[in-house]
């Protein structure tokens, strides 16, 4: 069993207290790292550190190209140690491992995109009245706390920590317990890329204590949060204190709309990966699939087919598509959310229980007859359960993929451009696709509308998250 320590100030230590806790291997449910568990102090440290690092340290004053230079280094440094990375992240989060090496190779195409885009972030000339010249600055915030979840462990990091340092903040990490080895594995790739020490900690632990230490801390100014939409309103509650700026990616319940005229091979083959992929551990997850009432049965029966032929194995074998869930916990609350299914009077037509075999594996499950107010259908159950849902017309399908208090992601399947384009502007989602289940582009802008979150990561939109804009007048006179 490997042990981990954490990362203070670019450096890896124990705990102050000494603290450490088990990461648990899902496909197992066993033990298989000793982690340094950071405490209020560490993170109290961490921050110090960052703020030091900040006011006067080299990496805000260094240019924007030889920042730029640090994180190239780091992209070429990620895909060399890609296999490793990824056996690491199959593990830890139960992903089947050609899934794994997606998300690495993904990871470092963050860092190329960032190490590129350093010196193109840049202010504006503005014609004002008053003689002379109008200048905006685009300015590091400070010190940035980046809180992630389990799901996609180093791929949401690297969305936050990139651009973050690219800017020329400093930062301090706040990895999901359940997944911490990435993260402090791409801390040594950035200190060995040439990252100066002080302005990376990554600090293992419990929300409850450093996630909200750093929230609350007057010393930071910026949160940038993924997680639960409720542990998400706890922090802009907490970020409120201080006027921290916040960013917030949340969850989602998205739609999957398919029309009569869709290419049903094309859109079934991508429409069950959409939806069980990452096992259902997915905030753009295609958990409410809206189908036209002349094609309900047929498609669904399709699906189910699709869905049952899925493998569900072990994460470290080449052939497996679907792994276990993170952790006992998630799996019951989707079984519950089975029987709830089951209760509200839908009809359970594949999977709908745990696996037998060792480890938090459970079938997919195919929920049909689901009203879009059902429970099942409005709440995000993050596991592998979709909920098929007839419609009628156009109308009715924008009414019903809007019918819900999130806004993140979306699918429209349609060979009509007219009807795409209709309903591409109809959805209130932040990220949509068209004929496609592809959400995330590095360099797009990705967040969500209504109570999926605020703000936008990736492509350049991500710059405006971590930076201040100045607006500075030179007189002429
Ligand atoms: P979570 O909200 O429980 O935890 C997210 C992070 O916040 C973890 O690091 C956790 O330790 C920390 N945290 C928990 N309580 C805290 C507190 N009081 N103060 C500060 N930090 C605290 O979420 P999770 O279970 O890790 O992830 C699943 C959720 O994340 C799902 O709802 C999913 O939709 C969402 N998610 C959203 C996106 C997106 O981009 N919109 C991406 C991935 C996951």
């Amino acid at each position: 069993m490997s042990s981990e320590q954490l990362v203070l100030g670019g450096v890896r230590t124990a705990a102050t207290d000494g603290a450490t806790f088990a990461v648990i291997e899902p496909a197992t449910g066993k033990p298989f790292s000793e982690v340094a568990q950071a405490g209020a102090e560490d993170a109290e440290r961490a921050v110090q550190l960052a703020h030091r690092a900040f006011e006067e340290g080299r990496w805000p004053r260094l240019s924007a190209t030889e920042r730029g230079r640090v994180l190239l280094r780091t992209a070429i440094l990620v895909r060399e140690r890609l296999e490793d990375l990824a056996i690491m992240e199959a593990r830890n989060a139960g992903k089947p491992i050609r899934d794994a090496r997606g998300e690495i190779g993904l990871v470092a195409n963050v860092f190329e995109y960032w190490g590129g885009a350093a010196n193109k972030i840049f202010g504006e000339t503005i014609p004002v009245q008053d003689a002379g010249l109008e200048v905006t600055l685009r300015e590091p915030i400070g010190v940035c706390a980046l809180i992630t979840p389990w799901n996609f462990p180093l791929v949401i990091a690297s969305w936050k920590i990139a651009p973050a340092l690219a800017c020329g903040n400093t930062v301090v990490v706040k990895p999901a317990q359940l997944t911490p080895l990435s993260v402090l594995a791409l801390a040594d790739i950035l200190m060995e890329a040439g990252l100066p020490p002080d302005v990376l900690s990554v600090l293992p632990g419990p929300g409850a204590t450093v996630g909200n230490a750093l929230a609350t801390h007057p010393l930071i100014s910026k949160v940038s949060f993924t997680g639960s939409t409720e542990v998400g309103t706890q922090i802009m509650r907490l970020c409120a204190n201080n006027i921290t700026r916040v960013s917030l990616e949340l969850g989602g319940k998205a739609a999957n709309v398919v029309f009569a005229d869709a290419d049903l091979e094309r859109c079934i083959e991508s429409s069950v990966f959409s939806v069980f992929g990452n096992t259902g551990q997915d905030c753009c997850a295609r958990s409410r699939i809206l189908v036209q009432r002349s094609i309900y049965e047929e498609f669904s029966a399709r699906f189910n087919r699709r869905t049952e032929a899925l493998v569900v194995g072990q994460p470290l074998d080449e052939a497996s598509e679907i792994g276990p869930l993170i952790s006992s916990a998630q799996r019951q609350r989707s079984l519950d959310y089975v029987a709830l299914g089951r209760a509200e009077g839908a009809k359970i037509v594949s999977g709908g229980n745990a696996s037998t075999e060792g480890g938090y594996f459970m079938q997919p499950t195919v929920l049909m007859d689901v009203d879009n107010q059902m429970r099942v259908a409005r709440e995000e159950i993050f596991g592998p359960v979709v909920c098929i849902i007839p419609f009628e017309s156009e109308e009715e399908a924008v009414r019903l993929a809007n019918d819900t208090p999130y806004g993140l992601a979306g699918s429209i399947w349609t060979q009509n451009l007219g009807r795409a384009l209709r309903m591409a502007k109809g959805i209130r989602a932040g990220v949509l696709s068209v004929n496609s289940s592809h959400s995330v582009h590095t360099e797009a802008p990705f967040g969500g509308y209504k109570q999926s979150g605020i703000g936008r990561e990736m492509g350049m939109h991500a710059a405006q998250l971590y930076t201040e804009v100045k607006s500075v007048f030179f007189s002429q006179e």
